[in-house]
Formats: C-alpha cells, sequence, structure tokens
C-alpha cells in the first residue's frame, strides 16, 4: 500500500507560477478567515499571510459578492489564488473570469452536464486546475448507504466519481483532497487514493481543532503521510490565525526535510544540570530563525556537561555554563561568552552563517 514514491510520481498541475506534484517539494497553503467580498480585510490577511511563507491562498466564495470581489484582490496580491466554490457553476465561472488560480469545487455536485462542461470549459480556456475535495463528513447519499458510513474506500470511491466527470471532458488539471477529521480515516483514504490514481494530493485533517490540539492532530495524520511519501500541498486547519497555520506547516516540512532552505533549532529538553534560562533563550532563538532561508541547525542546550557533544551536527550553537555561554560550531567549542549577551552572539553567529551560506 505505501507509496514511497507517489509524491514525486504524480501529474504536475499548474497554479500560478507554481507547479504542484512531479517533484518534491510540498507547498504551503491556507485560508482566510475575512469575507471574501471584504477586500480590504481578505488583502491585508493574505500579505500577513505571504509574509509568514503562505504560498498558495484560498477563499471561500460563497454569495456572487465575493466571486465579484476576485479580481481586486488579484490585483493587490502575490501569490496563486485558489476560490472554494460548493455547487454553484456561477459562483465558478465567475471566480475563473475574475482571474482565480485554481477552483475548488466537487464537480459531481454542480448539477447539469452543461454546467459542468461550462465550468471545465472556462477552467480550460484559462489553463487553470480544479481541486476536488472529497470530505469524509459529506460524501454522496449512495456512497454512504453503500459502506454504512463514512470510510476510505468510500471516499475513494468518491473522488474516482469526480474525477471520472472530469476525465470525461478530457480535464486533467486535477488537484484531490481526502480529508476527514478522523486521523486514522484520513491517512487511510490517503494512502489509497495515491493506490488508485496519479493526480497530486492536497493534505489535510479537517477541523483538527484549536491550536495546540489541531497542531498535534494536524503533525500526527499529515506526518504519518508526509514519511511515507504523500502529499504535494498542504494546508493545517486550525482554529487560530492562519498565520499559525503556515508556521505548523513550515514546522512539519523541516521535520521531514521537505523544506530544503529552512533553520531548524535543536533544543535540549532541560534537567536538573541546567545552567541558564533555556526556556526563554530557546523561543527567542526559534523565534529568530523562523523566516531564514537557509540549511542551518541551530542548538540552544541548557548546560556544557553533555552539551556541544549531544550536539555535534548543529551548524552552531551555545551551551550553557555557571552564567556564560559556550558558543560552538559542529560540536566544537569557538569561545565563551558572558549570560547577558549570550543571546546577541549566538544571532551573529547565525548571521554569518547565513551569510556564508548565501555566497556559497
Ligand atoms: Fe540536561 Fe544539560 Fe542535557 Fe540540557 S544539555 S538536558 S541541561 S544535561
Amino acid at each position: 500500500m505505501t507509496q514511497l514514491t507517489h509524491r514525486k510520481n504524480t501529474r504536475q498541475v499548474k497554479v500560478g507560477p507554481l507547479t504542484i506534484g512531479g517533484n518534491d517539494e510540498v507547498i504551503i497553503q491556507s485560508m482566510t478567515m475575512s469575507k471574501t467580498h471584504d477586500v480590504e480585510a481578505t488583502v491585508a490577511e493574505i500579505l500577513r499571510l505571504e509574509e509568514a511563507g503562505c504560498q498558495i491562498v484560498r477563499v471561500a466564495c460563497p454569495h456572487m459578492e465575493d466571486a465579484e470581489a476576485i479580481p481586486e484582490i488579484k490585483k493587490r496580491i502575490n501569490i496563486p489564488l485558489v476560490v472554494d466554490i460548493h455547487f454553484d457553476y456561477k459562483l465558478a465561472l465567475k471566480a475563473i473570469e475574475g482571474g482565480a488560480d485554481k477552483i475548488r469545487i466537487n464537480p459531481g455536485n454542480i448539477g447539469r452536464r452543461e454546467k459542468v462542461e461550462a465550468v471545465v470549459n472556462a477552467a480550460k480556456e484559462k489553463g487553470i486546475p480544479i481541486r476536488i475535495g472529497v470530505n469524509a463528513g459529506s460524501l454522496e447519499k449512495r456512497i454512504i448507504e453503500k459502506y454504512g458510513y463514512p470510510t476510505a474506500d468510500g471516499m475513494v470511491e468518491s473522488a474516482l466519481h469526480h474525477i471520472k466527470i472530469l476525465e470525461d471532458l478530457d480535464f486533467h488539471d486535477i488537484i484531490v483532497s481526502m480529508k476527514a477529521s478522523d486521523v486514522n480515516l484520513a491517512i487511510e483514504a490517503y494512502e489509497k487514493a495515491a493506490a488508485a490514481f496519479d493526480y497530486p494530493l492536497h493534505l489535510g485533517i479537517t477541523e483538527s481543532g484549536t491550536l495546540f490540539s489541531g497542531t498535534i492532530k494536524s503533525s500526527a495524520g499529515l506526518g504519518a503521510l508526509l514519511s511515507k511519501g504523500l502529499g504535494n500541498t498542504m494546508r493545517i486547519s486550525l482554529s487560530a490565525d492562519p498565520v499559525e497555520e503556515i508556521k505548523v506547516a513550515r514546522e512539519l516540512l523541516k521535520v521531514f526535510g521537505l523544506a530544503a532552505n529552512a533553520a531548524t533549532l535543536i533544543s535540549c529538553p532541560t534537567c536538573g544540570r541546567i545552567e541558564i534560562d533555556l526556556i526563554s533563550i530557546a523561543n527567542e532563538v526559534d523565534e529568530y530563525i523562523r523566516d531564514i532561508k537557509a540549511p542551518i541547525k541551530v542548538s540552544v542546550l541548557g548546560c556544557a556537561v553533555n552539551g556541544p557533544g549531544e550536539a555535534k551536527e548543529a551548524d552552531i550553537g551555545i551551551a550553557g555554563a555557571r552564567g556564560e555561554g559556550l558558543l560552538f560550531r559542529k560540536g566544537k567549542t569557538i569561545r565563551k561568552v558572558p549570560e547577558e549577551t549570550m543571546v546577541e552572539e549566538l544571532k551573529k553567529e547565525i548571521d554569518a552563517l547565513v551569510v556564508e551560506h548565501q555566497e556559497k
């Protein structure tokens, strides 16, 4: 069942200037909370998401006034825009006409064939993809009747049904999500989807929860999938500021070595040997390196007993030593610094490493 190479072996689908699928990249997405027709609020939210590292943004489009706002939003943002539509083909047509870079709509829910054709033809004309969003909580009645309750097989059957509608119209720029709030169900559904078709997969655990619990739930589910080589784009869904979704997504990609140009922090779990205020230092350094675009590992350790040796693979690090800190590179101490200035010294060393990487 495991498809270790699915990520690379999917079709490639263009979303604006980005390519989803057919490579090892996992593109980070989020969704705005503002009312889409409130252009000022939506643009401000998207610009904050861009700043945090969001690569594609999705907006809800429940009404025509939302679809009508798309051209103005597009003008003022810098990342591809996905418009999320349920059922109404007129909204889809308006969004496509307005410059959407991708739409999320399930063709099987649009209704009459002429309506589906109209949407597919408009998407073809503009060269934009369609994401099919299968959701365990809203499977077709006949599928629920067949399986009794939402199952991974039922979700794949639903995905294949929507895919077939598009393929019959010779449309193949398809991305598929198989979301469920039950982590095990989502994992099984994505695995089965990867075995059933080669369209890129958009990963997500839906309604995963608040910042704390949702981060854990999403990381568990998406982590399992990413580790199996599944997923070409993802959204961490949290009941929180969407900027938090981006932060979690970036960290998760770092864990699996899928954020090639990112800095990572190693910090000790603390114990009775601690010699410095490690927790606040670790938080400060974590914040400092969050947006650094260089593959460096930074280590922050509470003491020098096992300190530098415990983080040999760190490019740069600090270990507490009775009111002072030892700065070390690759496990070797380079100098002692007073506690009051050690974070500043560490930041300077980090900056120097970043410059070294940029010059390489
Ligand atoms: Fe304890 Fe020192 Fe290891 Fe941190 S680095 S866990 S303080 S022994």
